[in-house]
């Protein structure tokens, strides 16, 4: 789950916030709190805060639009570096002055030549596929016909060096046409052109003429199982539960062995965090490499076009001109998430769904088939809210409702700023719902970045991004985690990190684990975040900390007939053990013979994952941990070290940088 940042450049919001309070007295915060629904605070907050304060909106904050000069100085830049060979540098300043080339008429040819440039150093680096697509690019925007004779034949080289035989023929006869538009000297013309007849002469006689299929992209990670009939996200391993003190959960319907992937979903709404607008995609969040801009704004950069497609026929298209305001006023990412969740999709979309949303409901274990609807219904906890926390959400969404009027979001129909329609109210009314519940459903998104010091090197996780998964939301906190959680792009995959039996409850982690905190911080960090007392099993048996259990002699022993722990001290010279529980005798030879080779095996496992072989490393720590488990009762130390090697090797499988 995401931390929601008080902090995080909320000031300016607070601010204003602040503001507007002041002007409310004690009478208009108990009509306030008195207001049936929705619709009725958000008409409340909107109508008073242009009544009494004017314009809300911020100022624009500075460097947001494009900018010709700028563009052909980085430009410039690009070029010196590309002289020098430094063709990564030149990319990167190739790539610059593409997001601040204004994308106006008289610009284009310019925009078509940077893009041309930075195809030629994509051609040195020999990254030939993000090449051909600068080339088209260069190509659709108008590069000069005097100068086109140059990107044909770069194309065909990449086609050729990609065995894309077919279109490298295509691209070689386009460059001998072009030539006519040279201008080159007719000598030039035909030197070049008799190149090109030999390139074509030889390819003729190549009998594997043909279009090579090209690699497809990497497999996503397969669910276990098959997919769940009512959540398909989830494994048919999963069943969603509802209880009243848990509410909606999950638990395992069957035995499943550790490492298997119990959840692959897809992001309903994600945000990329600002900083990283121009190193990782808006739309997927893969890191850039040639990025593409949006041509109304320097905001954003796609990793290609299929991003900036999608981006651009949906949210960003209201987004793009609201950014500056949204920035500058610096509301969190969280609030921005809630906002996007409207502005993915078109009014009519929810106008239609209005029958089926009804927040009053309270959601068994059944899923609508639409998934707006399952979001929609997730907890909101609106009953322990304050009138003072529903104000300050409220003013956000009127914030966000007066943004989106003066956009094309209602087609034409934002009309008179003062007055709100019923169409109006209703996606405000969902703008202050969504930001209630996107306080306990936002999650992280995260990717590794490798660190290398002098000596050692060393993996951290970095959060560039916000999401909201549906089902995932689903799953209740525990301070002993059965599950870890890693992304590709913007999906979450989760995989169990040990073995689960039937009826088990899958529990993910919010933030606090038992191992790195004592259960008191927990418990606070958890109430106050997320609103709820912890009961786990770490929490409710208090368990040791990292830091406690290392100091910890004794050993925890499965009994072989009850499965409950007997506790032994290793001091202890005593053979055979009784179980307090059962009264059984387990003999302590035989297991601590089987364990007596873990600590190799460890090490062995963690020989393979510090030489990055992920895979192997997990086989062997999973194999480890069955061992540890059929023997020993957690916590102990060995077994939750190995588990926390598993939830690296796992972790490895998600976005890097
Ligand atoms: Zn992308
Ligand atoms: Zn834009
Ligand atoms: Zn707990
Ligand atoms: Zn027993």
């Amino acid at each position: 789950m995401m931390n929601e940042p008080a902090s995080q450049g909320n000031e300016h919001f607070s601010i204003q916030h602040e503001r507007f309070r002041n002007t409310l007295n004690a009478s208009d915060l108990d009509e306030f709190s008195n207001l049936p629904d929705d619709n009725r605070r958000i008409h409340f907050v909107y109508k008073r805060l242009y009544a009494n304060l004017g314009d809300p909106g911020a100022g624009d904050d500075e460097g947001n639009s494009k900018n010709g000069d700028k563009a052909l100085e980085m430009k410039k830049t690009g070029t010196v570096y590309f002289q020098k060979s430094d063709y990564r540098n030149a990319v990167n300043w190739y790539s610059l002055a593409l997001l601040n080339c204004p994308q106006t008429e008289d610009w284009l040819i310019q925009l078509s030549i940077i893009y041309a440039n930075r195809s030629a150093c994509l051609y040195r680096l020999e990254d030939y596929d993000r090449s051909i697509s600068d080339i088209q690019r260069a190509l659709d925007n108008g590069y000069p016909k005097n100068l086109r004779y140059k990107v044909y034949d770069r194309r065909a080289r990449c086609f050729l060096a990609t065995k894309q035989l077919k279109s490298a023929l295509e691209s070689f006869k386009a460059t001998i046409e072009a030539l006519d538009d040279s201008g080159l000297s007719l000598d030039e013309r035909r030197k070049r052109q008799l190149d090109m007849q030999v390139m074509l002469t030889m390819m003729a006689k190549d009998k594997n003429l043909k279009n090579e299929p090209k690699a497809g992209d990497e497999p996503t990670a397969g669910l276990y199982g098959r997919p769940n009939d009512a959540y398909p996200a989830a494994s048919d391993a999963v069943s969603i539960e509802y209880a009243e003190a848990e509410g909606r959960h999950a638990v395992a319907s069957r035995d499943v062995p550790v490492g298997s992937v119990l959840l692959v979903e897809r992001a309903y709404a994600s945000v990329l965090l600002r900083e990283y607008c121009h190193t990782h995609c808006t739309d997927c969040f893969a890191k850039l490499v040639a990025p593409v801009p949006c041509p109304g704004c320097n905001r954003v950069a796609f990793c290609g076009d299929r991003c900036k497609r999608v981006a651009l026929k949906s949210y960003h298209a209201i987004e793009c001109p609201l950014l500056p305001t949204l920035f500058a006023t610096g509301v969190s990412i969280t609030c921005l998430i809630a906002l996007r969740i409207i502005t993915q999709q078109p009014l009519r979309y929810f106008v239609d769904l209005q029958p089926k949303l009804n927040h009053m409901q309270t959601p068994c274990g059944k899923r609508e088939p639409e998934k707006y609807v399952n979001l929609y219904n997730l907890v909101t906890h609106r009953r322990l809210r304050s009138v003072q926390d529903i104000l300050h959400r409220t003013h956000v969404a009127a914030f966000y409702l007066y943004c989106l009027k003066k956009t094309n979001y209602f087609a034409g129909c934002g009309g008179d700023i003062e007055l709100l329609t019923d169409d109006q109210l209703f996606i405000g009314s969902l703008l202050l719902h969504h930001l209630l519940l996107i306080q306990f459903n936002a999650f992280e998104v995260s990717e590794l970045r490798l660190r290398r010091a002098a000596d050692n090197e060393n993996q951290e996780t970095v959060f560039i991004g916000g999401s909201v998964y549906p089902t995932l939301a689903l799953l209740n906190h525990s301070c002993d985690p059965c599950v870890v959680r890693y992304h590709r792009g913007t999906s979450v995959i989760v995989q169990n990190i040990r073995d689960l039996c039937v009826g088990e409850a899958i529990t993910e982690n919010y933030g606090p684990m038992f191992m790195f905190q004592p259960k008191k911080d927990r418990q606070e960090t958890l109430k106050t975040r997320y609103w709820f007392e912890c009961n786990c099993i770490a929490c409710c048996q208090d368990w040791p900390t990292w830091e406690q259990m290392k100091v910890n002699t004794s050993l925890r022993i499965r009994c072989k007939n009850c499965k409950n722990a007997i506790t032994v001290t290793t001091e202890s010279m005593e053979f055979i053990a009784h179980c307090r529980v059962c009264l059984k005798t387990t003999n302590l030879m035989a297991t601590l013979k089987v364990l007596q080779d873990t600590e190799k095996k460890y090490k062995a496992a963690k020989g393979l994952m510090d030489k990055h072989n992920y895979k192997k490393a997990l086989k062997e720590f999973m194999a480890l941990l069955s061992l540890l488990h059929k023997h020993l009762v957690p916590p102990f130390r060995d077994y939750h070290l190995c588990q926390q090697a598993i939830r690296e090797c796992i972790l490895s499988f998600g976005n890097k940088s």
